[in-house]
């Protein structure tokens, strides 16, 4: 039901009160046809891609230009916290839920029923058009965005990190403005849509429509003081997928205690991959935040190539709220605006408590991934984490590839009796130098990201009126900016041989340190170096990608697909799907970002 609008909204919004969803149609596009089609995510809907391909009607419904009999699109409303502020209603303003595919059980069920224990899929289309959430936008969304969109998706899935999945992508006759500029014009898109695939798309935000009051923004969620709808989705999400949970707590606070902290264990568990593979996600707003702990909404996210713990992936994005490095505490902000929402299901006191195990958590989760990155396997020393800060550090120093680098590690072997230290450790370094930058690389990599205008006015303030400075500047930002320069000045006194010699002391010692890390895991019971190299070996192949979704590589599948070729969306996808595989389209060095060629000469 359409409810008068209220006149402290802007423009276009309509609140839905009292209500998850609101019913709404797709709307058609013209001459729908398929990018690419990503085949393991169609098996899931018990769906063969070939025929996907070759059936006349199959992209129609795939867009949203027909629906499938018995479909009760809709689409969900949710709230969210942007960039810190509690934003009020969101809701899918673009995306569209056309219904759950239930799993046929049959021989694969059991592990895909332990992957989602609700067995059922949700099926949602990306871009399908207006709802009642689409404020001023207009529901859709362009190639661009969508091919980015559907290739991470899958890329995520395949390095073995929770995800939302895409299962087609079709572009279409219809074209919109967007505000990208080129050549002083807005850049007439195509209209595409992706077809999205999760147990469910519930977020930390679909909680926060029951929120009261904001004391910062005095905004509300529109279905404030609604407990009883509050009690129903909580009810509907722990059913049906904590399964375990509702089994095992017959007392409602116990149940929803043990609730949140399965959310808060896997969003710990999720942002350690993420880290781990150098995954920025660029929005992390709570709307964006899954309630099954999956990477959820691909928009400005980025893989770093040389590694900057500041990295930022978005744009928009000018104090760094969701840099790389910020992600663990973000997602732990997040948690608390979750917990916040669940009031009076879970009581502050008890949310408090658990939301304080998040950190260790975060920690152990982290350090297990990197002791596999590393191939550390058999013990568990005080030492290792001091051992990746000290790689990351050096990683940072030396501008080296993220991806690339801990792909080398392997290369690096473990202390063998007999063997000449010397030459052993230094082709190690020589593999590891490849993967660093220039001095000119360096330098570009460490200017301040700041307007230098904007800095020097601000730095000025900082000496002329620190009680205003304190008031005005995010000093974090501005401190990161010094950093920067500070650095900057260091590399201007330095030579490219001066630099080369530092760099190659510092991989040195590290190496140095790694390997005598290694000596100790041979020292273990049982085992023989043999045995021990094997599966070092091994476990560090399948932790450590051979490639990721670079972004100047999605930017080229883009290109060629913007000019009507769909071909290289295809061959990326394919190499996206096995990481961690050798492929004999891999040998181009563009795959592997800079230092790539080196990489793959020494068959890394
Ligand atoms: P995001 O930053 O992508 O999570 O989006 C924030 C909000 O904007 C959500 O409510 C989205 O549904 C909405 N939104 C994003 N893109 C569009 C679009 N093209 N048309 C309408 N709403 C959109
Ligand atoms: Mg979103
Ligand atoms: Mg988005």
């Amino acid at each position: 039901r359409r409810l008068p609008l209220d006149p402290s909204e802007e423009p276009g919004t309509r609140t839905v009160r009292g209500a998850c969803f609101s019913r709404v149609r797709p709307q058609p596009l013209p001459a729908p046809r398929f990018v690419a089609v990503s085949a393991p995510a169609l098996t899931l809907l018990g769906l063969d891609a070939q025929e996907v391909l070759q059936d006349p009607l199959a992209s129609e419904y795939m867009s949203g230009s027909r629906v499938l009999p018995g479909s009760e699109p809709a689409a969900h409303c949710y709230c969210g916290h942007q960039f810190g502020q509690f934003a009020g209603q969101l809701g899918d303003g673009a995306a569209c839920y056309l219904g759950e595919v239930l799993l046929v059980p049959d021989g694969q069920s059991e592990d895909l029923l332990r992957e989602n224990p609700s067995g059922r899929w949700e099926i949602q289309l990306k871009g399908s058009g207006l709802t009642p959430y689409s404020r001023q936008a207009d529901g859709r969304k362009v190639l661009r965005s969508s091919i980015r969109e559907f290739l991470c998706s899958e890329a995520m899935f395949a390095l073995g990190i929770p995800t939302t999945r895409a299962g087609t992508l079709v572009t279409s006759d219809l074209h919109v403005l967007r505000d990208v500029f080129y050549n002083g014009r807005p850049r007439r898109e195509r209209c595409s849509v992706v077809l999205r695939i999760a147990p469910t798309f519930i977020r930390f935000g679909s909680f926060e429509i029951f929120k009261a009051e904001d004391e910062f923004t005095g905004r509300r969620g529109p279905s404030t003081g609604r407990t009883d709808i509050l009690a129903q989705l909580l009810d509907y999400v722990i059913e049906m997928f904590y399964p375990e949970i509702q089994k095992k707590h017959s007392e409602r606070e116990e149940r929803n205690v043990a609730f949140f902290r399965e959310v808060v264990v896997r969003t710990a568990r999720l942002v350690a991959d993420w880290q781990c593979v150098g995954f920025c996600h660029g929005v992390l707003n709570t709307d964006n935040m899954s309630i099954l702990g999956l990477t959820l909404d691909y928009g400005p996210f980025g893989f770093m190539d040389r590694f900057d713990p500041d990295f930022v992936c978005n744009a928009s994005d000018n104090t760094g709220r969701y840099s790389y490095q910020a992600q663990p505490a973000v997602c732990h902000w997040n948690l608390a605006r979750l917990a916040e929402s669940l009031d009076p299901e879970l009581p502050v006191p008890r949310a408090r408590a658990v939301l304080d195990e998040y950190e260790s958590l975060y920690n152990s989760f982290y350090l297990a991934n990197m002791r596999r990155k590393l191939g550390l396997l058999r013990r568990e020393e005080p030492e290792d984490e001091g051992l990746v800060t000290e790689l990351l550090r050096i990683m940072h120093n030396t501008g080296a590839d993220f991806t690339n680098t801990f792909r080398c590690l392997s290369r690096v072997p473990c202390p063998a009796e007999g063997q000449e230290e010397g030459d052993v450790v230094e082709s190690a370094v020589e593999l590891l130098l490849e993967q660093c930058a220039s001095l000119e690389e360096l330098k570009a990599a460490n200017k301040p990201t700041m307007d230098p205008r904007e800095l020097a006015m601000v730095l000025s303030l900082a000496q002329s009126n620190p009680a205003l400075f304190q008031l005005v500047a995010d000093r974090k930002t501005v401190s990161r900016q010094l950093e920067r320069l500070a650095r900057l000045k260091e590399l201007m006194e330095t030579n490219e041989e001066e630099l080369r010699v530092k760099q190659r002391d510092d991989w040195t010692r590290w190496v140095h340190q790694y390997r005598s890390r290694l000596a100790q895991e041979c020292s273990c019971e049982g085992s023989d170096l043999q045995t021990m190299q094997e599966e070092r070996l091994r476990v560090m192949e399948s932790s450590n990608p051979r490639v990721v979704l670079r972004n100047y590589i999605a930017q080229n599948a883009i290109e060629a697909a913007e000019g009507g070729d769909f071909s290289e969306v295809q061959r990326v996808l394919k190499v996206l799907e096995k990481p961690y595989e050798a492929q004999p389209g891999l040998e181009q060095p563009s795959w592997m970002g800079p230092g790539g060629a080196e990489v793959q000469r020494q068959g890394v």
